[in-house]
C-alpha cells in the first residue's frame, strides 16, 4: 500500500466541502474518517490501486480524491450540480491528484453517455431522505459500469438492496461505521446528529 490509513484520512481533512448545500440533493460530505475507511478497505482487497475508478454522485471529490491518492490509474467523479465541481476540481488540484470531474445526471438513462466502464464504482449517493428511493439509479448506473461497488447506505439496507438487485449482483461484504451529520438544512432541528451507516460491497452477477 502507498500509503497508511491515518495519513490518508488526514489527506483528505483538508478536502472542502459543499459550498452551499442543497437538500433536495442530498449534498451531505462524507467525512474523512468514514472516506478513508471505504476506500483503504477497497484497496485492501485490491480494487483501488492501478485500477480505473468512478465515483458516482462525487460532491466535492473527496471518494474520488481519496482513490487517486490510493494510487488508482485513472479516476472520473460524476456529478449533477455544476457548481459543486468547480470545488471538486479545486480539490483535486490542492491535493495534487488528477481526477475527472464530468457534469452527468444519474437516472434517466441510468448512465450519463460520458460515463465509461471502470474496474470500481466507488459512491456515497442519496439516501432517498427526500426523494424515496433515490440510491436506486445510483446502484443501476453502479452495476452497468463496474463489477464491483463500494457505496455507503443507511444502516439495515441490506436486503432491500439485495432484493432489489437480485439476478444482477449480491452484497458481498457490509461493514458498520457511523456518519455524524452537522445541522445543514432548517429543518435539522438537532445541532448535530448521528446517522449509523453501512459500507457495502456489492459484486457483479454475470446474466
Ligand atoms: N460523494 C460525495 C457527495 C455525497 S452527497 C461525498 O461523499 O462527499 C450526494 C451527491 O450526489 C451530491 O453531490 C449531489 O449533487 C449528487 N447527486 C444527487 N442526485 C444526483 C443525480 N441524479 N445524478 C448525479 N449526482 C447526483
Amino acid at each position: 500500500m502507498t500509503m497508511r490509513l491515518n495519513e490518508l484520512e488526514r489527506r483528505l481533512e483538508t478536502v472542502k466541502g459543499f459550498p452551499s448545500p442543497s437538500s433536495r440533493l442530498e449534498q451531505y460530505q462524507t467525512p474523512a474518517s468514514l472516506a478513508a475507511r471505504l476506500l483503504f478497505h477497497a484497496a485492501v482487497n485490491g480494487h483501488i490501486t492501478g485500477k480505473r475508478v468512478c465515483d458516482l454522485g462525487c460532491g466535492t471529490g473527496i471518494l474520488a480524491i481519496g482513490a487517486a491518492l490510493l494510487g488508482a490509474c485513472e479516476v472520473v467523479g460524476v456529478d449533477t450540480d455544476e457548481a459543486v465541481l468547480a470545488t471538486a476540481r479545486d480539490n483535486a488540484r490542492e491535493t495534487g491528484v488528477e481526477v475527472t470531474f464530468l457534469s452527468g445526471r444519474i437516472g434517466d438513462p441510468a448512465v450519463p453517455v460520458s460515463i465509461s466502464p471502470c474496474d470500481t464504482v466507488v459512491m456515497n449517493p442519496p439516501f432517498g431522505a427526500q426523494k424515496a428511493h433515490a440510491d436506486r439509479p445510483f446502484i443501476d448506473a453502479a452495476l452497468q459500469i463496474a463489477p464491483i461497488t463500494y457505496g455507503i447506505f443507511n444502516a439495515g439496507s441490506r436486503q432491500f438492496i439485495e432484493s432489489y438487485i437480485a439476478g444482477r449482483g449480491r452484497v458481498d461484504e457490509v461493514i458498520s461505521g457511523i456518519l455524524p451529520i452537522r445541522r445543514t438544512f432548517s429543518f435539522h432541528t438537532r445541532p448535530n446528529k448521528e446517522i449509523p451507516v453501512q459500507i457495502m460491497v456489492i459484486m457483479r452477477e454475470s446474466a
